[in-house]
């Protein structure tokens, strides 16, 4: 049985990742929650009227236990932010949710960090805090040893001020920064490329999906599209690539871009309009893949993602697949890409009955079914 129950100085409390799935067998927190509240509970820094701003939790453990404090809970994750409130359900205190992208603008007293998978996020994170930070504000991180390196200190010693770092307990490290007023104003890490076989310009923000340059997988996908439907959805769009490609191919059919990161479905807005200033047909979503939607659709095109925060599995690629059988219309087709390994073939053809491989290389396969 995997452990729900959350114990910490603060609040205890029930605590689950959710979407639940079947045999789930990681628990909502880590070591470096654990640490992080610890050390804030011994160190007094939390008062009554504490401003406190949580970044980048990632089921809700850190802002469950805190809830007194009337947090910000700020994260790229719709799915994240999800988890957050289904956790918070039986716990009366209130929570505002702000995405990754929203301004920030009140000034807060407590800054707690989960250290991001990649840098330019953190980097990204870390400039837009400096509009609401000053030299009394407490920035605190917490991470695992094997996510924390040189280059995420020095992220820290460039954009806030001098920092530090904690002993390690149970492989969890806290970093711990003192705002410094004077340090050099940065641009965000915003990257922009081509693809010039399609004649494609890509936005990406700093937390979008291979950012900085186009995927090996998506590579294979947009070689072999599917055509002639009248309606399709991007699901997991990242930058938007695939459904760029989708719209050039089919120039009359209705496009929707869907991603749980709200940094990938600004960036897709942003790639679309910069590539289609004409177009007005594609519609833009941040949703848990294809949960609450109605409406039939032709055709769902997908390079599903094999993680979860920092946890690898296919549930997310299950629960894709499965969605789009009951969101198609008979008839209706799902595309998608995939490593060899994983196995996509034997889902698909679990769920619809059929499947075609379209075309496959060393690392990639590109797989079809009808519904
Ligand atoms: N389509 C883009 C490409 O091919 O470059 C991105 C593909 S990437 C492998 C998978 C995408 O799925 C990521 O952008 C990720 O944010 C998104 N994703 C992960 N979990 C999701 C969920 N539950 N609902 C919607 N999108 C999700």
């Amino acid at each position: 049985m995997t452990e729900t129950q959350f114990n910490n100085p603060f609040l205890s409390c029930d605590l689950k990742r959710y979407p639940l799935s079947k045999n789930e067998s990681l628990r909502a927190w880590d070591a470096a929650d654990e640490l992080l509240l610890q050390h804030l509970f011994e160190s007094h820094i939390l008062h009554a009227e504490s401003r406190l701003l949580i970044i980048n939790d990632a089921f809700g453990a850190l802002t469950c236990a805190l809830s007194q404090y009337q947090p910000i809970n700020r994260s790229d994750s719709f799915v994240s932010q999800y988890s957050c409130q289904r956790n918070m359900s039986s716990i009366e205190n209130q929570v505002v949710y702000q995405s990754s992208i929203d301004e920030l603008n009140s000034p807060v007293d407590v800054v707690l960090i989960k250290v991001p998978k990649t840098l330019a996020f953190l980097q990204d994170q870390l400039i837009r805090l400096k509009s609401v930070i000053t030299p009394q504000t407490q920035v605190i991180a917490a991470g695992m040893v094997k996510q924390i390196h040189t280059s995420t200190l020095n992220l820290f010693e460039q954009n806030i001020g001098t920092t530090k770092t904690s002993l390690a307990t149970k492989k969890a490290r806290l970093i711990l920064s003192q705002v410094n007023s004077q340090t050099e104003p940065q641009t965000l890490p915003e990257s922009q490329w081509a693809v010039p076989e399609y004649n494609l310009t890509i936005v990406n923000q700093a937390n979008v999906f291979s950012r900085e340059k186009l995927d090996l997988g998506a590579r294979l996908l947009l070689e072999n599209l599917p055509k002639d439907h009248q309606s399709y959805i991007d699901l997991g769009c990242g930058n938007g690539v695939i459904g760029f490609r989708l719209q050039q191919l089919n120039p009359e059919a209705q496009i929707q871009f869907i991603d749980e990161s709200y940094m990938a479905v600004a960036s897709a807005k942003a790639g679309y309009q910069l590539n289609f200033p004409e177009g007005s047909q594609a519609t833009f979503l941040v949703n848990n893949a294809l949960t609450g939607l109605k409406p039939p659709v032709d055709c769902i095109v997908c390079n599903p993602p094999f993680h979860q925060q920092h946890a690898i599995g296919d549930h997310i690629a299950w629960q894709m697949f499965t969605q789009a059988k009951a969101m198609l219309k008979q008839g209706g087709e799902i595309s998608i890409v995939g490593n060899r390994h994983l196995q996509y073939h034997s889902k698909l053809k679990k769920i619809f009955g059929n499947v075609r491989s379209i075309a496959s290389n060393k690392k990639f396969v590109v797989l079809s079914s009808t519904k």
